[in-house]
């Protein structure tokens, strides 16, 4: 029998706020545990919160940005469950009536254009962490670290549209890149600002009934979650084919073996016990404020690339390597702005600006010591003859190196290029009588000849002789 998988993803992409979700702690990564805590986030008796109206802006954008209805009423409600990293006992999130409903994004995969749709996206706060076996000042044993507790996050569910684990790693990329072009989440997965839950059934291709679901819980990179999928959908099939049933359950994935495993009976909507928080009046958004938010979206990547394309005429691959990040896209745009010709901009900056900072430990566009003005000012350099294509590299690897403008480069080291007529037919007129047999040859048909007349040249004049001017003289002299 063959089978078809039913994949849906559940995202958590952690909030760029300053203070958290319901109070007006830090979120500041890395501090000493328990230092950004209050009565709101520790959970104590009586404190009550405050939304953060930053977090509802967020949201409002991640929704417009994946094409979802904004709710003008939604409710905030308590998710019951015991755990230690839980002061309260119970999690603010949303449930009944989410801040945004009905999106979808296209992705692209296997060539083909596809529809994803997104059922709801909900704000929530998150736990705390707990600390095992060392604690600092405690010895062995548990603690708690309360600093994350109530940091802001946006869960993004999709609907069961995706097919294959290629479909659900880009969709999860796209949903990645659009967060971080909002600059509502920075997306770092290792750290967990960015994680996914994977439910995964399978079914006889053609039955349209879904089969049992298992939910494999905040896989934190692209290719585990690839991996995470394959595996379940193979594991799946290979239970059903003994003749066993699928567990809805809640499992684990391990990076180290690649492989997923039980975690506990997954819980049911009912086992939580939901109910509308009454510390918290409901969220009611005007189409004002929508609007406002609407206008203040910055060019997403699909916008962005359709653009790229129809004025700039460059490539599907030019524009997908430029748009890759929102630093690498307006680095590209203001360079732009000040040389007129984006096809070379796109060259220098998917060429040698890249080879540069990845040299230089994947440096970050952002600090890339040669700013958009200073590559404009080289490549006018070369427009004006001052320099060759082949010596502006060398200018540039000496402006990455020191930062200085290219002008300086240039007359620091004595890279002016040779335009000098006479110059160059003397260099020629050197090369042509150490090189007489070749010479002979040329002039005997050997028309290949040429290249090394040129290579000679270009070397005794370091590289410095117009290539433009060689050929044409060095041409003019070999015919004799
Ligand atoms: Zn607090």
């Amino acid at each position: 029998m063959k089978y078809q998988a039913v994949i849906g993803l559940e995202v958590h992409a952690q909030l760029l706020t300053f203070s958290k979700i319901f109070c007006g702690c830090s979120t500041r990564f890395g501090a000493e545990p328990n230092s950004q805590t209050c009565p709101v986030c520790l959970g104590l008796p009586g404190a009550l919160p405050v939304l953060n109206k930053k977090v509802v802006e967020y949201a409002i954008k991640a929704g417009l940005a994946t094409n979802c209805d904004i709710a003008q009423r939604s409710i905030f409600a308590r998710k019951n469950y015991f755990y230690p990293d839980l002061p309260k006992g119970y999690q603010i999130s949303q449930f009944e009536l989410p801040i945004c409903s009905n999106g979808h994004l296209d992705i692209e995969a296997e060539g083909k254009v596809k529809r994803i749709g997104i059922t709801r996206i909900h704000m929530e706060e998150d736990a705390g962490k707990l600390v095992h076996a060392d604690v600092p000042g405690l010895g062995t044993g548990s603690g708690v670290d309360l600093n994350r507790a109530c940091t802001p996050l946006l869960e993004v569910v999709s609907e069961p549209d995706i097919r294959t684990a290629d479909e659900a790693v880009a969709y999860l990329k796209k949903l990645h890149q659009i967060v971080v072009y909002l600059g509502i989440s920075d997306g770092n997965m290792e750290e967990g600002s960015f994680r996914c839950d994977a439910n995964v059934s399978v079914m006889p291709v053609g039955s349209g009934k879904f089969g049992t679901r298992t939910e494999t819980k905040n896989v934190n990179s692209f290719r585990f979650v690839k991996q995470a999928i394959e595996y379940e959908i193979e594991r799946q099939i290979e239970v059903i084919e003994d003749g066993g049933t699928i567990v809805q359950e809640t499992r684990l994935f391990d990076p180290n073996t690649g492989m997923t495993r039980s975690m506990r009976g997954k819980e049911e909507a009912h086992d939580y016990r939901y109910f509308p928080d009454p510390d918290l009046v409901p969220l009611v958004i005007s189409d004002d404020w929508v609007e406002d938010v609407r206008l203040d979206l910055p060019e997403l990547p699909d916008a962005k690339r359709k653009r790229y394309m129809a004025e700039l005429g460059l490539t599907g691959y030019d524009v997908e390597v430029l748009t890759a990040s929102r630093e690498l896209a307006e680095y590209f745009e203001s360079c732009s702005s000040l040389y007129g010709q984006p096809k070379t901009i796109a060259n220098w900056v998917m060429g040698e600006v890249t080879r540069a900072l990845n040299e230089d430990g994947n440096r970050s566009i952002v600090d890339c010591p040669v700013t958009p003005g200073l590559l404009a000012s080289l490549l006018k350099l070369i427009d004006k003859g001052t320099i060759s294509n082949k010596i502006a590299k060398t200018v540039f690897d000496e402006m990455y190196r020191t930062g200085k403008e290219p002008q300086a480069v240039v007359k620091e080291q004595g890279l002016i290029q040779v335009s000098d007529t006479g110059e160059i037919e003397r260099i020629i007129d050197e090369i042509m009588s150490a090189n007489a047999g070749q010479v002979e040859e040329y002039r005997g048909g050997k028309e290949k000849v040429f290249g090394f007349f040129v290579g000679q040249v270009m070397r005794a004049s370091k590289g410095k002789a117009n290539p433009v001017l060689v050929n044409e003289i060095l041409l003019h002299k070999l015919k004799g």
